[in-house]
């Protein structure tokens, strides 16, 4: 009852899925740190309070909070957003089964894809998220699943995720989307008729650059059977970082909100400046699929990525110049973040797959934090003067 004052995503938050009455009255969510509950009746195998099987009290209010503010009916927590990942493609994928998935994928989806599945049996074809006439050619009769990303990582191609839900159900085959770029802040894969949304709570969820986390957020029926296979693999997030998840969710709206405004500024002015080449943003005008992302989109998110003119050279003195950001792989946190993803994250990739998809050697990615733009700005500005003063690139000094 009660529950339907939560009407907005700020307000869900900040109460939905909170115990009632409150555990002696605590406003915060204590830590129940106990790995097993006295039994009070029989419950099967699954529902034995256990902190393996994801059920003790930290992860449930966290179940609850995140199916709320995605507006679907059940969650799950894991233990990393690739716990949540591989169980899910492996909840729906068995021996002999197929995937379609987004070409251009996280490093660590893309190796379990293309390192991993075929092991189990199953095979996958890539897809371009942005050509659904292209998608029926690669299906296969045995094919059970569809996998895309809110935003690429690290190009921030926004795919036709409304085609990707007719394709899913005109065939029935299980749709999945990794959010983790995007947040609940900004896109509810749910509410757009995805069967199941999948998160890194490492990132946005979080925001805090302390735990690793992960979640899987869709119907009942879906996400039990996730929980299933989960309770088997074992990866269950521990309730002290289900309280820490739990503490940094509550701020998830204000975060964002500086992310997405902070980002849009950040990107025009990288845009604008003549040592750089290329800026992927989607909220830029220039982003190819700008119009489609302003339609599905509450806002553009902190996530974008830039080429300075020059290459690899230019890309190692920017980041090497650069005082605010820290050097170091992960995104959605409070600090800005710099990684060159053919050195990092995608360095797994072949070179020649890098290219295919313009993952260039000089491509920087940003995750912007929550420090004063103005400040950014200034910094990155600084950065982009000392590139032009050592030329690295010929038209440098114009
Ligand atoms: N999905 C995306 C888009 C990511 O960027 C990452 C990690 O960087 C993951 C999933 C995996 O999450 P985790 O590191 O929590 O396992």
């Amino acid at each position: 009852m009660k529950e339907k004052k939560f009407k907005r995503i700020e307000t869900k938050l900040i109460h939905s899925g909170e115990p009632e009455p409150r555990v002696q009255g605590a406003v915060s969510m204590p830590i129940f740190q106990s790995a097993m509950f006295e039994t009070r009746s029989e419950p099967g195998y699954h529902d034995i309070e256990y902190i393996r099987l994801n059920n003790t009290p930290n992860a449930k209010v966290l179940h609850e909070k995140l199916a709320a503010i995605e507006g679907a009916d059940d969650a799950l927590v894991a233990s990393s957003g690739m716990a949540a990942i591989s169980t899910t493609l492996l909840t729906f994928l068995h021996n002999g089964d197929h995937l379609l998935v987004q070409n251009c994928l996280y490093g660590g989806t893309h190796d379990f894809v293309t390192k991993d599945l075929h092991t189990f049996g199953i095979s996958y074809d890539f897809i371009d998220g942005n050509d659904p006439e292209s998608w029926e050619e690669k299906r296969r009769p045995n094919t059970k699943a569809i996998y895309v990303e809110t935003m690429t990582n690290p190009m921030l191609e926004v795919a036709d995720h409304e085609a990707v839900v007719e394709f899913a159900r005109a065939h029935g085959l299980t749709s999945m989307i990794d959010n983790t770029f995007a947040s609940p802040i900004n896109f509810r894969p749910i509410e757009h008729g995805f069967d199941l949304s999948l998160h890194s709570g490492t990132k946005y969820l979080n925001g805090h650059s302390d735990i690793v986390a992960g979640a899987v957020i869709g119907s009942s029926e879906l996400v039990s059977q996730v929980k299933h296979r989960l309770d088997h693999l074992g990866g269950s997030l521990d309730p002290h970082a289900c309280f820490l998840l739990h503490r940094g969710m509550k701020t998830l709206a204000l975060r964002m909100r500086h992310h997405n405004e902070s980002a849009l500024k950040i990107a025009r002015f990288l845009e604008e400046h003549n040592a750089v080449a290329k800026v992927n943003y989607p909220g830029l005008m220039s982003h190819p699929q700008h119009h489609r992302a302003g339609e599905l989109f509450d806002g553009f998110s902190g996530m974008m990525s830039f080429e300075p003119k020059g290459g690899k050279d230019s890309a190692e003195l920017f980041m090497r110049n650069v005082s605010i950001p820290i050097i170091a792989p992960s995104l959605g946190g409070v600090e800005s973040l710099l990684t060159r993803p053919a050195a990092t994250s995608h360095s797994g990739m072949s070179a020649e797959d890098r290219k295919r998809l313009g993952i260039t050697d000089g491509l920087i990615r940003v995750s912007i934090g929550v420090e004063a733009t103005e400040d950014l700005i200034e910094d990155f500005g600084a950065a982009l003067d000392a590139i032009r003063s050592v030329s690295v690139f010929p038209e440098g000094r114009s």
